[in-house]
């Protein structure tokens, strides 16, 4: 087992191996955690119940209460904690009845910038950014995806030609880039080579206050409205080494380590969702009554929603395993492919069961599953859509691969 960079002292802060076990068993287990609790609490006295735009005071009480900082190393101004605690406090700011847009724009922040810059940044890049990223004084963008790469981010034309020593110049367009319209600061991917591919990924983080960073309006979509998206264009922006974050070259790996922890950890608030979910419809099966008896005691409603349970149970345990395996410095290209399917699938299907179950007032505005529904969608392509993880999951079995021949005897 190797060690976790991550972490500011070996088991992320804590005494002992045993209570970091301990901690990963009971996380995997059940979601009665107090970190679940905090969350959960947090969320409820902090974020309003609906938002339809971007809400910077939330931003700047999640700076004040450490959230950005749970997982960060100590000696990098973080809180040392383990990421598992991290995820199970997003697990209970899910659980909340509160405004999923504005969960997963905090969490967008913590789990794929701040993985991009605690794991590929120089100290001296870390020392000028760490501190106004945990305190919310700054609002990041993460971009990568570009009107004509999306799944396939070897094709980025973004590019940052060389100019000179150490100096680049910045041209080409983000697009659907989470929080673009109001990013303080960028995390954007280029190409300073096109013709050695993904070896000439170079990842930037710049404010986006330079000359020649123009960002768009946001870009309507049909949910998460309060975490806006949008496009970032970069014409001839100078940019330096120091702007760098790791070294020329280096932006495919530092984008593979943050998605891969993103792709999965994106998705804790969605389990604790799920949770909420069927609560609702135990909720519905209980109290409404139909033919003089309760809908739950139809087999066709209480099958539907134990077949819910089954699925939020084996979403949870896909994403705690990869939070271990993360913890522990291990590989989770597999888990967290299979984790980042299986839950944002499985929260979609949890919605529209959820309608189910309400009939026709599920269908009314009034009773707010639609807005889930509509929120939920978007997981399906953001971090890579359920297609590409399916492609690295095959990949990783060798499913392609033709089995070699018997040499004839
Ligand atoms: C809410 C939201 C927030 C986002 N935030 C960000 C962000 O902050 N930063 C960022 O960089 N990007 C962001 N994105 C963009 C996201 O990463 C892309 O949508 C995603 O990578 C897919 O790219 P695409 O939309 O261009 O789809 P495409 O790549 O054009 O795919 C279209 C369809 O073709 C399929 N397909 C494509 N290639 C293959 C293949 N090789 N094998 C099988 N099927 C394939 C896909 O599965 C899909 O069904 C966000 C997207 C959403 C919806």
């Amino acid at each position: 087992m190797t060690s976790n960079p991550t972490h500011s002292q070996p088991n992320g802060g804590h005494s002992a191996a045993v209570d970091l076990a301990a901690l990963h068993l009971s996380a995997m287990l059940s979601a009665d955690h107090p970190m679940v609790g905090r969350g959960r609490d947090w969320a409820n006295e902090n974020i309003p119940a609906r938002l339809d735009r971007f809400d910077a005071d939330v931003w700047k009480r999640a700076g004040r209460d450490g959230v950005f900082a749970f997982h960060m190393p100590r000696e990098l101004g973080g809180q040392g904690l383990d990421p598992v605690e991290s995820l199970l406090f997003f697990e209970g700011l899910g659980s909340a009845p509160c405004d999923m847009g504005m969960i997963f724009a905090l969490a967008t922040q913590v789990f794929a910038t701040q993985t991009a810059l605690v794991r590929g940044a120089t100290a001296e890049q870390r020392d000028r950014w760490l501190p106004l990223v945990l305190s919310g004084d700054v609002v990041t963008s993460f971009a990568m995806t570009e009107p004509d790469a999306g799944s396939d981010t070897a094709a980025i034309a973004t590019i940052a030609e060389p100019t000179g020593e150490g100096t680049y110049r910045l041209n080409g367009q983000k697009a659907w880039i989470s929080l673009a319209p109001i990013a303080d600061a960028v995390l954007v991917f280029a190409t300073t080579d096109q013709s050695i591919g993904s070896w000439g990924v170079t990842a930037f983080m710049i404010e986006t206050s330079r000359p020649g960073v123009t960002l768009s309006d946001p870009v309507q979509k049909m949910g998460l409205s309060s975490c806006p998206f949008g496009n970032i264009t970069f014409t001839n922006v100078e940019l330096s080494d120091h702007d760098l974050i790791g070294t020329v070259g280096s932006g495919q790996r530092i984008f593979a380590t943050a998605v891969e922890a993103e792709r999965a950890f994106l998705y804790a608030a969605q389990i604790g969702r799920m949770r909420s979910l069927i609560d609702m419809s135990v909720q519905r099966a209980r109290g409404r009554e139909q033919g003089g008896k309760p809908i739950g005691a139809f087999q066709a409603v209480s099958h539907r929603i134990a077949g819910m349970q089954l699925q939020y149970e084996s979403a949870r345990l896909l994403l705690y395993k990869t939070a271990v395996l993360y913890s522990q410095g291990q590989m989770l290209t597999m888990a967290s492919a299979l984790a980042k399917l299986h839950i944002s699938e499985q929260l979609v299907n949890a919605t529209i069961d959820t309608m189910r179950t309400f009939g026709a007032y599920g269908y009314t505005v009034d009773a707010g599953i639609e807005v889930e529904i509509r929120d939920a969608l978007g997981g399906l392509a953001y971090s890579g859509t359920s297609d590409i993880q399916k492609n690295i999951v095959a990949s990783l079995l060798g499913v392609g691969r033709p089995l070699r021949k018997q040499k004839q005897k």
